[in-house]
């Protein structure tokens, strides 16, 4: 695997709305919801889960469109319209980003799938932990401190 050296950037589809991020994900993932088939109009989607504090967006505005609120909002392109990121109300600290927006194409490997229950048949991907719904709390913690490790180790075999 490239070393990863941050700030790592990205960009939507027509490049008006750049981001970046200054540290790695806390974690990824793909979910096959039917939600997410219809918001990305494929089989599932793909987040990296960031710190808020390492996210920010270095150009454009983007505009929400999908779901908007009160649960979540997404957030997109004023002008080409690609979905770029998922704010969870409550969960401030933490910014979902859709991870193959960034220069980096390793970033959007998915570490966990959720919603298999929803999965199309066909659909076989290479995630280490799968969930017919979402993780709860305690999964998910322990999801965190793996997902940090598996980093270690990257950064460990880079040198
Ligand atoms: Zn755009
Ligand atoms: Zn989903």
């Amino acid at each position: 695997m490239d070393k990863i050296s941050y700030p790592v950037k990205g960009s939507c589809r027509c490049g008006k709305l750049e981001i970046a991020l200054a540290a790695p994900p806390v974690l990824t993932a793909a979910c096959h919801c039917r939600g997410c088939q219809k918001m990305s109009s494929s089989a599932f989607s793909l987040t990296a889960m960031c710190k808020s504090d390492s996210f920010r967006v270095v150009r454009g505005t983007p505009v929400k469109g999908g779901v908007q609120g009160p649960e979540l909002d997404h957030f997109f392109c004023p002008d080409c319209k690609t979905w770029m990121f998922t704010r969870i109300t409550g969960m401030d600290d933490f910014v979902n980003v859709r991870p193959t927006l960034f220069d980096q194409k390793s970033l959007a490997t998915p570490f966990i799938e959720t919603m298999t229950s929803e999965k199309l048949p066909w659909v076989s991907i290479p995630a280490q932990h799968s969930f017919t719904g979402f993780p709860d709390v305690d999964d998910f913690m322990k999801l965190l401190d793996d997902f940090s490790q598996t980093q270690d180790q990257q950064g460990s075999r880079r040198g």
